[in-house]
């Protein structure tokens, strides 16, 4: 169905997601602070505003990517810009705090929001494979979802704005962690001779494994009870001491084993040493105290 959006930021991200738009067939109204990066997509049948407000009163729906949020309130502060009756989707990456204030300074201003995390990069915009992260008042995205589904694969995460934001995190954790797990193994394999090409399968395998327990150990966290159903943390400690002296004895880096064993060992000190995994949940619920 032919809906009216506009898209402001037409930076690599923005002029990706108002390509998705028009192949789409959606009526798509551009604006950019330099008005230059919107050629392209005029040729392509977009619509270029003369000023930011004409752009805004163009679409019931805007959708705006800049920089950062600074960027955000500096652009639609300015000229005193009238957002009244209109929703905003804020797909510009930024912290679960500048997401829920962005939402409280839009509805000061009478536009309805809703905030967004990008986990693509442009080239996949427009494709099953742009995973598009979402919250905010569910009726909204409800009522813009069929054009906001020209974008990607849509995930409706709640009502708390910041929601967007502490996935799109919590999913870097996951794949900083998992990255560098695989080069830890890599790294230690390497001293024997294999390459890595040799040892990904396993590594792969060993991933997808841990990924299974991941359900149940949940459960045990959200009850906040962690019997040793499987293996104790004072025996997983034991095994992370032994990754810890392999890797110093073919001489590789053991920063990172020492890192999670340095947290396993306050949880036991904590008395936890004969619970299951997950307790160390206490460890990461709370910054660091030196
Ligand atoms: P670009 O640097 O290519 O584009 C930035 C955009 O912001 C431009 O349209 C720029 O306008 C605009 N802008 C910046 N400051 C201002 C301002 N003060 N007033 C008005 N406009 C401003 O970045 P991307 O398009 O790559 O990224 C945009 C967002 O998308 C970022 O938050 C990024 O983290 C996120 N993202 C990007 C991904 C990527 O792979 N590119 C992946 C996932 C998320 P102008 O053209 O005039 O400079």
């Amino acid at each position: 169905t032919d809906t009216h959006v506009t898209v402001i930021g037409l930076g690599l991200m923005g002029q990706a997601l108002a390509r998705a738009l028009l192949k789409a067939g959606h009526s798509t109204t551009v604006w950019n602070r330099t008005a230059a990066k919107a050629d392209p997509l005029v040729a392509e049948g977009a619509r270029l505003a003369p000023t930011l407000g004409d752009a805004l009163k163009a679409s019931p729906l805007t959708i705006i990517c800049l920089t950062d949020y600074p960027a955000l309130h500096e652009l639609l502060d300015a000229n005193d810009i009238d957002l009244g009756g209109t929703t905003l989707v804020n797909l510009t990456s930024g912290d679960s705090s500048q997401a829920r204030e962005a939402a409280r300074w839009a509805a000061q201003r009478g536009a309805r929001y809703l905030d967004g995390a990008l986990m693509a990069v442009p080239p996949v915009i427009g494709t099953a494979d742009a995973l598009i992260l979402h919250s905010g008042p569910e009726s909204d995205f409800e009522a813009h979802r069929p054009t906001l589904e020209a974008l990607g694969t849509l995930s409706y995460l709640g009502a708390d704005h910041g929601l967007a934001a502490l996935y799109d995190v919590a999913g870097l954790a996951m794949m900083w962690s998992v990255l560098n797990a695989w080069l830890q193994g890599t790294a230690l394999l390497r001293t024997a001779g294999v390459d890595a090409a040799t040892y990904a399968p396993f590594a792969r395998q060993m991933a997808a494994g841990v990924a299974e327990w991941l359900p149940g150990y949940a459960e045990q966290i959200d009850k906040g009870s962690f019997p040793a159903e499987v293996s104790a943390l004072e025996g997983d400690a034991r095994s992370m001491a032994h990754l810890i002296e392999e890797s110093e004895r073919v001489g590789v880096n053991a920063e990172l084993p020492k890192l999670f064993k340095a947290m396993a060992d306050r949880s036991i000190a904590a008395g936890h040493g004969g619970e299951q995994y997950p307790v160390l949940i206490e460890e990461f619920l709370k910054p660091r105290e030196d």
